[in-house]
């Protein structure tokens, strides 16, 4: 930790915090940041050179491992021929048949270049559809931080209680309209009273900011009965899920007709890339087809799309969601066995290769107010005593986990006898 110590220093000169996000600072678990200089496959490495097996990987994109070959030679051959063009390639044109091939209901899709633009462009088109305003969201849904998005949200937007932002209008903030996640009457109760008004109902199909939380029996399909007696439109921000809980992702999985998905992560292979898609007739309103505005100087970006396809390349393999669910499933049902003999009072939730762990007494945790009378001090404990074992989890207990198909079974032996020695230490 020596030069991460040096590096944190150092940052804060000229960064503010000394990061580029906040989550990564390590307020919720405190200490300090640590600073990476490689990674390959499951593992990072610090900048003293300690190993890590990581589930965390980079917040999700990276599924097939850090530096897959496939993934590193893809972006190679494109790096030789041109970073940027600022104009169309049949790059663009292959990810985006890729994505409306595998991804139901995506008939047509618009690149980006983050999660938070996806679900920003995915609203605006929403409320131009439709003519209104209001939209719903989900406490503890964490939709990336434009405006009318960051009013109780997750993520480091939890961790650092400040569920709404200085700087969103507060004109704005109105019109967002926040439920509890999993609470089906509350949803019905909302459309009675304002369901004329609202442009869309936006959510995660499995909470991932929340730590890892799955929808309840019914709730998905709530959503969808109420926004068609209503008008509104159903948006599925597939950002964290997408590709991560089924090879057709969430709305293959529980087989939700969405009007609109947000993409992000996976589809990048590690670049800077999301997406926005959905039904034709809603897509067309987007310019220059249509009058709801959205462009990026990078959007479609050539390395970026290269990274992309090849990591799509790889999730078509034979088995690939398999043996990542396996896997998962795996670390999860081994660390709930080490806990248990430990004597320390946890449960999991995972869902394909997405992860959360609660400090809890309860058997199961399905919403916002159970997750967040979870025990983070002795959430912090573990995470540093894992830290110290050279297992890197996210710095936070609202924070969903990730595995790849690149950890192997001595990543996830090494990680279970970590934790049977840390679980006896707290
Ligand atoms: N939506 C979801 C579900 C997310 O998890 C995130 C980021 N974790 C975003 C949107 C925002 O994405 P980005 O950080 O790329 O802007």
């Amino acid at each position: 930790m020596q030069q991460s110590e040096k590096l944190f220093a150092a940052a804060q000169k000229h960064i503010p915090g000394g990061v580029n996000s906040p989550v990564r600072a390590f307020k919720a678990v405190g200490g300090t940041p640590v600073f990476f200089e490689s990674a390959k496959g499951a593992h990072l490495f610090d900048a003293d050179g300690k190993r890590y097996v990581d589930y965390v990987l980079s917040w999700g994109p990276m599924i097939a491992g850090h530096n897959h070959p496939a993934v590193i030679e893809a972006v190679t051959r494109q790096l030789q021929k041109g970073m940027t063009f600022g104009a169309p390639t049949a790059l663009e044109i292959d990810l985006a048949d890729k994505l409306c091939e595998r991804v139901p209901g995506l008939e047509m899709v618009r690149m980006v270049n983050s999660g938070t633009e996806a679900t920003m462009s995915a609203i605006r088109l929403a409320r131009g559809f439709t003519g209104r305003d209001k939209i719903i969201k989900f406490e503890g849904c964490y939709h990336g931080h434009s405006d009318s998005l960051l009013v109780k949200a997750g993520s480091g937007a939890l961790t650092l209680g400040v569920p709404s932002s200085p700087g969103v209008p507060a004109a704005l903030a109105d019109h967002t309209v926040t439920l509890t996640y999993n609470d089906i009457e509350g949803v019905q109760q909302a459309f009675a009273e304002i369901g004329e008004q609202v442009a869309c109902v936006i959510l995660e199909p499995v909470a991932g900011n929340m730590s890892c939380i799955p929808p309840v029996p019914g709730f998905l399909e709530a959503l969808r009965q109420q926004c068609n007696l209503h008008g509104a439109l159903l948006i599925i921000d597939e950002v964290m899920t997408g590709f991560r809980v089924h090879p057709e992702c969430a709305v293959g999985r529980y087989q939700i007709d969405a009007d609109l998905i947000t993409l992000g992560k996976v589809i990048g292979g590690g670049m800077p890339v999301g997406a926005f898609g959905g039904k034709r007739k809603i897509m067309e309103q987007i310019a220059p087809l249509g009058p709801v505005y959205q462009a990026g100087t990078l959007s479609g970006n050539p390395v970026a799309m290269a990274a992309g396809l090849a990591t799509l390349d790889l999730l078509a393999q034979p088995g690939f969601h398999d043996d990542l669910f396996a896997k998962t499933t795996c670390l999860i049902e081994g660390l709930q066995a080490r806990a248990d003999a430990a004597g320390i009072p946890m449960t999991t939730n995972h869902v394909g290769s997405m992860f959360g762990v609660f400090f809890t007494e309860e058997s199961s945790v399905t919403n916002y107010q159970q997750v967040m009378a979870c025990d983070t001090e002795r959430f912090g404990k573990f995470f540093h005593g894992m830290l110290d074992e050279g297992v890197y989890l996210a710095p936070a207990s609202y924070e969903a986990g990730f595995l790849s198909t690149a950890h192997s079974d001595d990543d996830l032996n090494f990680t279970l006898d970590a934790a049977e020695r840390v679980f006896n230490t707290l």
